[in-house]
């Protein structure tokens, strides 16, 4: 272990927990600023659009309450002078350091006017609207966010309409055979579907869509992905492309005291030859804060690649959807277990004959064999 005394986590949530968490457990001795934008202490976001929307507050994170460190809360670092190891403060706070998390996560993409949920505030507003007896629901963008609010509001009662752009919901992370029954699914559930279309804007109650329609629109809520937060990092030096530009030992490009985990990092991933990979799951952050802190810690030539195969799953509808890998990388897939006609089935894709991805509707233990052939070549 190399000898750092001041580190610095830039956000406070899953990937900058337990980055800390790591620091300590690995013995580091030295100072350790945790720096987070939001009030609250670290706390769980999936819950956000399942269990809180219905009623339910708990969003607790474990770990959240070993934070004995010195802790800058709703502080946004604004610039990172890498040159000079200082990271600035919006109230002009000048925090120097020898080493440095990025864990600033990402935020929705904005539609005027509309509800989005990122945030413990975010789904609260949006239960206080579903709960004020609204009728017409309007879902923008059928990720899993979008579908599970869709979920979540026909559950509640609500009429629902879900308008995506692709031909069908989540087609890219999923694939057309599993996204085709995901919409049917939807259908089945009383979800007004219309897809290959955009909301071009929402106004007086009205929603226009890029197919010349309208459609009435009293609640709106847009789910149409995440883009990282890294405006502070401009300037720096660092490289950042959607995302802080990593190598396979979460490293900031061409850095040896930066790493970055989470939501916010893009690095090399072993599984796909080393392409940039970014990816917006729990386990991800959970795992890479970690790993790139103990990688902080070891110094740039005795770091570890990381190379976890993501995973992720979505309620919808009562049914279970889960993913390994990344199937939108593949050039085949085929179904290996189940049918869609049965809601259970699986979904093996792979790139040059190699798997990459697996897609699990109602099959738990088949998506697990598949994510270990995935491994397996990953590793062999
Ligand atoms: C509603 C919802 C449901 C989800 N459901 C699932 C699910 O079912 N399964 C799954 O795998 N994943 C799910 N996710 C995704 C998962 O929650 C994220 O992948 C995870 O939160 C990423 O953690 P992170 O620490 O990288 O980033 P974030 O959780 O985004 O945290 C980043 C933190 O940094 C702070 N920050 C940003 N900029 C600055 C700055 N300049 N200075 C200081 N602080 C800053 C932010 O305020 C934030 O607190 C869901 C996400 C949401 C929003």
């Amino acid at each position: 272990m190399r000898r750092l005394n001041e580190i610095v986590v830039v956000g406070a949530s899953l990937a900058g927990l337990r980055a800390v968490q790591a620091l300590r457990r690995e013995g580091f001795e030295g100072e350790i600023t945790l720096v987070g934008a939001e009030k609250h202490a670290p706390y769980n976001r999936p819950p956000l659009s399942k269990s809180v929307l219905h009623g339910d507050d708990d969003v607790t994170l474990p770990g959240s309450e070993e934070l004995d460190d010195r802790w800058l809360r709703g502080r946004h670092a604004v610039q990172l002078d890498a040159a000079s190891r200082t990271v600035t403060l919006d109230d002009g706070t000048a925090l120097a350091y020898d080493g440095l998390v990025i864990a600033t996560g990402a935020r929705p993409r904005q539609f005027d006017g509309v509800h989005t949920l990122r945030t413990i505030e975010d789904a609260l507003a949006l239960r206080a609207e579903l709960a004020s007896g609204h009728e017409h629901v309007l879902v923008i963008g059928g990720g899993f966010i979008g579908g599970e609010v869709a979920s979540t509001a026909r559950q509640l009662g609500r009429k629902v309409t879900l308008v995506d752009s692709s031909p069908y919901p989540m087609h890219t992370g999923l694939g057309e055979e599993a996204a085709r029954w995901l919409a049917a699914h939807h259908e089945r559930h009383g979800v007004d579907l219309i897809t290959n279309v955009r909301v071009t804007g929402v106004d007086g109650g009205q929603a226009h869509l890029s197919d010349g329609r309208s459609l009435t629109a009293e609640l709106v809520i847009a789910g149409m992905g995440v883009v990282p937060n890294t405006e502070w990092l401009d300037g720096s030096g660092l490289r950042v492309d959607d995302g802080v530009l990593c190598e396979p030992t979460l490293y900031a490009l061409g850095s040896t005291d930066i790493v970055a985990a989470g939501d916010v990092a893009r690095w090399r991933h072993g599984l796909y030859d080393g392409a940039f990979v970014r990816v917006e799951h729990w386990s991800n952050a959970n795992e890479q804060g970690a790993v790139a802190a103990r990688n902080l810690l070891a110094g740039p030539d005795n770091a570890q690649p990381f190379a976890e195969t993501p995973n992720f799953a979505t309620h919808v509808h009562g049914a279970r959807i889960q993913t390994a890998g990344l199937p939108h990388l593949a050039d085949e897939a085929s179904i290996v277990a189940g049918s869609p006609g049965e809601d259970r089935f699986a979904v093996s894709f792979t790139r040059n004959g190699v798997p990459v991805g697996a897609v699990a509707v109602n099959l738990p233990k088949e998506l697990i064999r598949l994510k270990r052939a995935i491994t397996a070549r990953q590793t062999s």
